[in-house]
């Protein structure tokens, strides 16, 4: 843990495989005890960062009994350790984010397991309630939100007449009261009492309506900016670092590699489709 506190230890996120995204429980990512050790041979894919990644949290099968859910174990795993694989995937940006990582034969000591064998799955589920919410994305929204006041100046003093003010208005108005609404239901998550129902369906509907907002957002600057989206840079844009960095940023470089990066928002983490699937069964009881 203090090694992620202060940065020096970089991690990736290692459960999607191929055939396995959404029916994440059907992965076949092998653990097979041998002694001290876990030998893992498998595919991850869409493992962000992992090109620059320290450490692999991952979920693995160790046995094939029972529900698919009920085989899975949580393994720490170094990326330095022999048998790993890293092969890039380009994504529609154009940027270096997304992985395919192979293991063979990757032997992993016993005491990297986190908690139980066989209840990885329960583990998981705990961190994606954390990181939904996390992409639900406020305070992108907020610069978002920001970035779009630059856009109406640059287009005030460049587009004369063409620029269709009160149409760019309507829709930010409209932006900033889903974002008021997106608000109020993290704070109802923040203040949720820890393993509530709140606690564990609110990061649904927050990732849901705040990843929705971000790619509207993005696309009302795309609209409006037309062919200027290509080279207007975000007014708070941050130069990103070389490839084999950590290299997140605020923001993107311009309004069209925004727009492009957000087409995965509704995508990673647990799609939206499916984001819906879970709350018309638990909280709508459909
Ligand atoms: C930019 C990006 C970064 C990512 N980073 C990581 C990472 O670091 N680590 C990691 O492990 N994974 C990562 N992922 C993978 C991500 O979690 C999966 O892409 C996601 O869970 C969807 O799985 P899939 O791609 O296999 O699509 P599929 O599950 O095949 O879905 C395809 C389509 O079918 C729909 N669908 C599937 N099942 C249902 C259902 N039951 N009801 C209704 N619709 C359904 C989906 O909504 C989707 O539209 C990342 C993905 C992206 C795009």
């Amino acid at each position: 843990m203090p090694h992620i506190l202060d940065g020096s230890r970089f991690w990736c996120q290692g459960y999607s495989e191929p055939g396995s995204g959404s029916d994440l429980a059907s992965l076949r990512t092998a653990a097979v005890r041998e002694g001290d050790d876990f030998v893992v041979n498998g595919q991850k894919i869409w493992t962000t960062q992992a090109h620059i990644a320290d450490w692999i949290f991952c979920l693995v099968r160790t046995s094939a009994e029972g529900k698919p859910q009920e085989g899975i174990s949580f393994l720490l795993i170094d990326m330095k350790t022999p048998g790993i694989e890293v092969k890039p995937i380009y994504s529609i940006d154009g940027d270096h984010h997304l992985n395919e990582v192979y293991f063979t034969d990757v032997r992993v000591p016993v005491k990297n397991l986190v908690g139980n064998e066989n209840e990885g799955w329960t583990y998981a589920k705990y961190l994606l309630g954390h990181e939904r919410a996390g992409i639900a994305g406020t305070d992108i929204i907020v610069n978002g939100l920001a970035n779009l006041k630059t856009v109406h100046d640059y287009l005030s003093e460049t587009a004369g007449d063409s620029y269709q003010a009160d149409a760019f208005a309507k829709r930010h108005a409209e932006l900033s009261v889903r974002y008021e609404s997106l608000q109020m239901l993290e704070n109802r998550a923040l203040f949720a009492e820890e393993g509530s129902g709140d606690s564990l369906i609110l990061p649904l509907p927050m990732k849901t309506l705040g990843t929705e907002l971000q790619q509207d957002m993005g696309d009302l600057a795309y609209d409006m900016l037309g062919a200027d989206s290509t080279v207007l840079f975000s007014a708070d844009f941050e130069p990103t670092v070389g490839d084999n960095e950590p290299n997140y940023r605020a923001t993107a470089p311009n309004h069209t590699h925004a727009m492009l990066f957000n087409r995965a928002s509704t995508i990673f983490g647990g799609t939206t489709e499916v984001q819906k699937g879970i709350m018309s069964k638990f909280v709508l009881g459909l």
